[in-house]
């Protein structure tokens, strides 16, 4: 078996809902990267915890809530492993991605930004990793300042260059395009940050279900992630962020368990990375999250990347054999999506009538607006890929488009 084949068929299994019909169709589910599906072993890792091990973390001295506990903390200990980071303190568990931005933005942003100062945002960028650096923006006089990217869909590594200055105070950048595909240079944006003397922001939303990922190669300073692509539960991040930073921000949020001891006067925070986990944790999510990067890693995430390129690469031959349809997104460095409109067809009539079909995509401006405002489009179609799909899910995608497009013209 070499890299790009996997034991599809035993995979395939572990996903209970894939065995079901849409609209008496057997289900094709290409929305992962809106939220991916997920395996038997996440699923019953969540009905264990709530059938035998369920308590409140940390100050529980019964033997339950010591149970949950450990758990919980071996969730982070599997995310430290995960994302390679150097201790556990650097790994927060957050409600995704949304929130880990908000927090860094608020926090680290709030205490370290000024006006006049610069934050540079790609082109590409999912509306979470936009809207937070404006809401500071309107609060703190900073400046937003995009990096464009080419028609392919590619950032420059020179553009940046040239357009960072020692006013850039920080580069908020994805590592995976939700909406293109595209996979972005980030180890090298990093360097090139930290040359002027800025810290780096990466959103790992999309990159994490798909590749190795490893903080301390790619040399950034915070990264996200949201639970719920990467075959976990909804309701669940993690912030890793570098703990000599985390160490001097200052709490997001206030409330229980981000306290070391409180009075009327004065409260001292608790240590890394409790100061940034107020109130009762989403534990079962934690548990679930960490369930689905073991079956990522049992797996393998090279496999897993290799495999979903192959099937990439003949999704993307496939649908370029139909007359009228243009990719939006056509980066060399690209991960398991795929972008596409047909002429004279509206993606949202397309996108219904494939329902028809048991065919699951999205048909969105996918919550990147300026992506499609780059593109001149007012949605695309993007079919995006998981480890639980294979060219018969393509051959059934290529089969409906075919049909509904005779509907539609
Ligand atoms: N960034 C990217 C690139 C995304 O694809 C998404 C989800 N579509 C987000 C951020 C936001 O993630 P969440 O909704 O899980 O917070």
């Amino acid at each position: 078996m070499d890299g790009s084949q996997l034991d599809f068929a035993q995979i395939r299994a572990q996903f209970p809902i894939l065995q079901q019909t849409e609209n008496g169709q057997p289900l094709v589910y290409l929305d992962g990267g809106a939220t991916s599906q997920k395996p038997l072993q996440v699923i019953e890792a969540l009905d264990r915890y709530y059938r035998e091990q369920n308590a409140n973390v940390h100050r529980g001295v019964y033997g339950l809530s010591e149970r949950a506990t450990e758990l919980y903390e071996g969730a982070r200990e599997t995310s430290r492993q995960f994302l390679n980071a150097k201790s556990i303190k650097e790994i927060v568990f957050v409600r995704g991605t949304t929130e880990a931005v908000n927090l860094v933005a608020h926090s680290w942003g709030l205490a370290n930004l000024k006006a006049g100062d610069e934050v540079i945002v790609t082109e590409m960028e999912h509306h979470s990793n936009i809207v937070p650096w404006q809401l500071l923006r309107d609060q703190l006089g900073i400046r937003l300042n995009v990096l464009r990217m080419n028609d392919r869909g590619e950032i420059c590594l020179n553009a940046l260059k040239s357009q960072m200055s020692e006013k850039t105070k920080l580069l908020a950048v994805t590592h995976m395009s939700n909406a293109l595909g595209t996979i972005n240079p980030v180890k090298e944006m990093t360097e090139i940050a930290h040359s002027f003397g800025a810290k780096v922001l990466v959103d790992g939303a999309q990159a994490t279900p798909h590749m190795t990922v490893d903080v301390q190669d790619i040399g950034c300073d915070f990264y996200a992630l949201s639970g719920h692509k990467m075959y976990g539960p909804t309701g669940i991040g993690v912030l890793y962020g570098k703990e000599e930073l985390l160490d001097v921000m200052p709490p997001y949020q206030g409330g229980g368990d981000m306290i070391y001891s409180v009075t009327f006067e004065k409260t001292e925070y608790n240590v890394l990375p409790y100061k940034f986990e107020a109130g009762t944790p989403h534990i079962s999510g934690a548990i679930g999250l960490a369930e689905a990067m073991k079956f990522m890693q049992s797996i393998g995430l090279d496999r897993i990347a290799a495999y979903e390129a192959s099937l990439l690469k003949y999704a993307t031959e496939q649908l370029k054999t139909i007359e009228g349809l243009r990719v939006i997104g056509e980066a060399e460095h690209k991960g398991g999506v795929i972008s596409f409109i047909i002429e004279g067809v509206h993606p949202h009539d397309m996108a219904t009538l494939m329902d028809q079909d048991g065919i699951a995509v999205r048909a969105s401006h996918h919550c990147a607006m300026p992506v499609m405002q780059h593109f001149n489009v007012p949605a695309t179609i993007r079919a995006s890929l998981g480890v639980y799909n294979n060219k018969s899910d393509i051959d059934r995608l290529v089969a409906s488009i075919l049909e509904a497009k005779e509907m539609l013209l």
